[in-house]
């Protein structure tokens, strides 16, 4: 058993860990991630520039089609590293490349030409469209359908909570084909232009984090059968495997660099503030938050590591990596918040990142799997797991 990272691992986090200290850092208080717009050109065109130089750029996205092509475990840990920056937005960022959704990577030769390379080459936008007003954390529970007529479907539904749709320009939908099998085979996902007559943009819903997901009505709308990507009945299962790296990347990776950056602030401002004639630092109600974060974050650490390495190694990793969700999300959450309490009045200003990682962490534990749905399912399987055994 070895506990080191590898050589070429070690010298991404150091490139990573530069490009956050020299180039992103400086640079947080000329920008806050809030609202749809994302980053203004003149700041992100140039940190584009250079995140492509250090070989930052496209880390998900395989060789064949100009990305990094790189492994779990060394995406978890640039991840960890960049996401000690409050300049990298939550959702949408792109910085390090454009927002290319997994599923395109099922696309067939022709769809590639429509939908992955445009996405790729940064000319078009894609947003995913599960939720629906009915249906988030139970998406058995779907209504919008995908009914064939001729040679198309035509699309009748509502889809709630869309981020990024008000500047996209087609959307991953999800929608039932067949109702018998719910989400057992019976959803399909379609590429539907934003454009096509019958899709309305109703409304934004305005959140704590900053960023504003849409409503989406789509009123029988007509999708050519070409738009189908895989197979009929193939919608959620598609998402499975990139969902799971989702979840120990960057709902596990992410939390772990910012609850490293919240500590290593915590201890720095309580070695300098005094207060009734001693530092921070001196008083053991304080160095107990700091044990406390530092024991949380390092067995955190372990377990996104532990479980990335068991991925690219071909494991089922489901069950850890809802472990690795629930346990880094909570565990970030502690810690930003201890570092606020030491911190004191200052802590709750927009001059530090920490009450804006308190607001977007807190989505955390509700988008993408809320952590009781995920405890639920992993006991679930934990006790299956035993009584196959005895
Ligand atoms: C800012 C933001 C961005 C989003 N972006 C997108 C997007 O781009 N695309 C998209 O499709 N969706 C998106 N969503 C939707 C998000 O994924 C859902 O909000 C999430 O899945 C939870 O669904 P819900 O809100 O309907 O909560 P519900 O399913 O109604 O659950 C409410 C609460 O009930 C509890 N609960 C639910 N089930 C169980 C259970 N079995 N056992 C115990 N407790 C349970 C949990 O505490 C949960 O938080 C976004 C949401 C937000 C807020």
């Amino acid at each position: 058993m070895d506990f080191e990272l590898p050589g070429e691992i070690k010298l991404l986090k150091e490139i990573a860990q530069r490009f956050v200290d020299e180039e992103l850092i400086p640079k947080e208080n000329e920008y806050r991630p809030e609202g749809e717009e994302g980053m203004p050109e003149e700041i992100l065109k140039p940190l584009q520039k250079k995140a492509k130089d250090l070989g930052l750029w496209l880390l998900e996205v395989p060789e064949e089609y100009g990305g990094a092509g790189l492994e779990l475990l060394p995406r978890c840990v640039i991840t960890e590293e960049l996401a000690r920056t409050v300049l990298l937005p939550f959702r949408e960022n792109e910085i390090f490349g454009p927002n290319v959704r997994a599923v395109l990577f099922h696309c067939n030769e022709e769809q590639k030409e429509r939908f992955l390379y445009p996405v790729i080459r940064g000319e078009k936008r894609i947003c995913f469209a599960q939720t629906e007003p009915d249906a988030g954390s139970d998406p058995g529970a779907m209504r919008t359908s995908a009914t064939p007529d001729g040679q198309d479907y035509i699309i009748s539904g509502t889809k709630r909570f869309i981020t990024g749709a008000g500047r996209a320009d087609f959307a991953q939908v999800l929608a039932v084909t067949d109702p018998e099998k719910g989400a057992r085979g019976g959803i399909s996902c379609f590429m539907v232009d934003l454009k096509s007559p019958g899709v309305s943009l109703e409304r934004q819903w305005p959140t704590m984090m900053g960023d504003a997901p849409w409503e989406i009505v789509f009123d029988k709308v007509r999708v050519p059968a070409t738009n189908l990507i895989g197979e009929l009945g193939e919608g959620f299962s598609l998402g499975q495997k990139w969902i799971t790296e989702g979840r120990i990347r960057t709902q596990g990776a992410r939390p772990l660099g910012i609850a490293q950056r919240s500590l290593n602030m915590m201890m720095e401002y309580s070695e300098h503030r005094e207060t009734f004639g001693k530092a921070l630092s001196e008083r053991q109600a304080i160095q107990f938050m700091v044990a406390d974060s530092a024991m949380e974050l390092h067995a955190a650490r372990l377990m996104v590591y532990e479980c990335a390495w068991r991925h690219d190694r071909g494991e089922d990793v489901r069950d850890l990596s809802y472990m690795v969700k629930i346990t880094c999300t909570e565990m970030a959450s502690r810690v930003v918040d201890r570092s606020i309490q030491v911190h004191g009045g200052v802590g709750l200003t927009t001059d530090l990142p920490l009450e804006w990682w308190y607001r977007q962490l807190r989505s955390l534990r509700i988008t993408e799997g809320a952590t009781e749905v995920l405890r639920w399912r992993l006991a679930r399987n934990i006790m299956r797991g035993r009584r196959g055994r005895s």
